[in-house]
């Protein structure tokens, strides 16, 4: 890691011995370190300090680190990484459906730890593209360019025909370009928390989307299957 910018990690821990372990982690890799050990503290120090990258305890004195995603999320894509005790499947999903960017159960090794940070600050440009998403209303990769406003997708500069259904996939992987979207997570994002846990329907659509969206469906340029997880949507760096 260069050091010349040194990013700025907050720590929200209430365990003073995960966060001297973190610390000396973290200090000893290059980053600035912040810590505070409450959910309010962290909204704060949020605000106060533009940490690059946010390491969230769930289980927090004052509240629950779900509810620090979604207060968070609602001003800032700073990336969130979980790290939390809690192991469910079901907790991971529900707090990558909040917002996060990536879950750690602890207890975690090191390298694991600062693998995930560095993944998280590489995925923060793809969270100015969400910006420009939200500045210019498109998404552009290639020849594709994805028309939020007007609710359309463009190859080249030619309307493309979509379902409703194929144009609100091909949206949602746009919103979250370079990052996997799980099978999981697109279901419960596109048809609510009781959608049917069944990938198929996903499949079909997608074979129709690629046959309208890629010049060759069968090596696809604009969305990337992660086989067993879901799809992702190319970024530019594809
Ligand atoms: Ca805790």
């Amino acid at each position: 890691m260069s050091n010349e910018i040194r990013n700025k990690i907050l720590i929200v821990e209430d365990d003073p011995g995960i966060c001297t372990f973190l610390r000396a982690v973290l200090a000893s890799d290059g980053y600035d370190v912040i810590i505070v050990n409450s959910g309010g503290g962290a909204l704060e120090m949020i605000a106060s300090h533009c940490p690059d990258c946010i390491l969230l305890d769930l289980g927090l004195p004052d509240a629950d680190g779900t509810l620090v995603i979604q207060r968070v999320r609602q001003w800032t894509a700073t990336p969130i990484i979980v790290i939390s005790a809690r192991s469910l499947e079901q907790d991971k999903a529900e707090a990558l459906d909040l917002g996060a960017d990536d879950y750690i159960t602890k207890p975690f090794g090191s390298i694991e730890l600062l693998a995930r940070i560095r993944a998280a600050l590489r995925h923060r440009r793809t969270a100015l593209d969400d910006d420009e998403i939200a500045l210019t209303g498109c998404y552009h990769v290639g020849d594709m360019e994805i028309d939020y406003r007007k609710r359309r997708v463009l190859m080249a500069g030619e309307p493309v025909h979509l379902t409703p259904n194929e144009f609100r996939i091909v949206a949602l992987l746009g919103q979250h370009a370079g990052r996997v979207l799980t099978y999981r997570a697109m279901l419960r994002e596109l048809w609510g928390p009781s959608a049917s846990s069944d990938n198929k329907i996903l499949r079909v659509h997608m074979a129709s989307i690629r046959r309208k969206l890629e010049p060759n469906p069968s090596e696809p340029r604009y969305i990337f299957t992660e086989v067993g997880v879901g799809y992702r949507m190319a970024d530019g760096e594809d």
